[in-house]
């Protein structure tokens, strides 16, 4: 039972800390178009975390402090400890100030958000959520909306929420040494998105078309097939596809997710999110985590947070079946 739940903890810090490596190793490529983007990669990447982990520790820390995913704690604190130093779109920059001078989250993201609502926002900060509901899929899907509709007001950003959070649930029920089941993780993609828009039930059948061939694909085939722009719709499958097509080689993967090209930063960040929730902390590079920040937030903070979530979520967990 201990070694169990010693793995189950090494999930949530690999997947928070997957985020976070993802997001500081495509940082520098961000904007890119694919072949500048592969010439460019490099294993010396600067530690610096992005929006990405900025938004998913405020999301962590929230559901720790509210034991549940609660918008208006989460706009509450967004407002408070979003750092706007971050490489912040200026769709979320309009939020949150428009949160700062007082409006209510829920009167602010329809007009506000009427161009940029369908972007990846609401998915790269996602994982919290994927991590503390991988035991329910109804209640993922339902916290993955709820967290989304802060900033996101199209469908099709609330949704690429829910298809990443349900990828990280999966890996983390998934063997963290072997390949991926990639038939029985689609399925149960497929299970989760089926009252959603259809472009991700689309994408599915792209990334089983291409696992079925048995090959991994080439990069190009990915940007050009999956995507690799700022739009959820366009971005989430590509992440999805690289993390089932690549794990448990978290390198590999996450080296492919920033030579897409495109949103590199936020690509990786959840391609390395899915990675970490399968093969927990143990399976990351230890060198490429060293090179992270380690300031009042940084590496050492996500971690410490990460093991909180997995506490909360293990007396929650306790409550409910006892
Ligand atoms: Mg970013």
């Amino acid at each position: 039972m201990a070694s169990h739940e010693g793995r189950v903890k090494d999930k949530f810090r690999g997947a928070i800390l997957g985020c976070f490596l993802g997001d500081a190793f495509g940082a520098a490529l961000e904007g890119l178009d694919r072949e500048e983007a592969s010439r460019y990669l490099s294993d010396e990447f600067y530690g610096r975390y992005t929006d990405d982990t900025d938004m998913t520790l405020i999301l962590a820390e929230s559901i720790v402090d509210s034991r549940s995913v609660n918008p208006e704690d989460i706009a509450k604190k967004f407002a408070l400890h979003c750092d706007l130093s971050r490489g912040y779109g200026k769709g979320t920059v309009k939020v949150i100030m428009a949160l700062r001078a007082g409006m209510k989250w829920n009167e602010i993201s329809g007009p506000l958000w009427e161009k940029a609502s369908s972007g990846n926002g609401a998915a790269m900060r996602v994982s919290p959520v994927g991590l503390f509901f991988h035991d329910d899929p109804d209640e993922l899907r339902t916290a993955a909306l709820d967290q989304a509709i802060i900033t996101h007001s199209h469908p099709l950003g609330q949704w690429g929420s829910v298809m990443q959070a349900a990828s990280i649930g999966i890996s983390l029920l998934q063997d963290p040494g072997s390949p991926p089941d990639a038939e029985e993780m689609v399925m149960r993609l497929r299970q989760i998105l089926s009252p959603g828009p259809i472009e991700y039930l689309r994408s599915l059948d792209k990334i089983e078309g291409i696992l079925g061939r048995g090959r991994v694909a080439e990069t190009q085939e990915v940007a050009e097939r999956l995507g690799n722009g700022f739009e959820a719709h366009l971005s989430v499958p590509s992440a999805c596809y690289i993390a089932i097509a690549m794990a448990p080689d978290a390198k590999t993967a996450i080296r492919a997710a920033a030579s897409l090209g495109g949103d590199t930063d936020t690509i990786a960040a959840m391609t390395g999110a899915i990675v970490g929730a399968r093969v927990g902390e143990k399976g990351l590079p230890a060198e490429w985590i060293e090179r992270l920040e380690d300031g009042p937030r940084g590496r050492s903070f996500a971690r410490g947070l990460a093991e909180k979530l997995y506490e909360t979520w293990k007396e929650n967990h306790l409550a409910e079946t006892h």
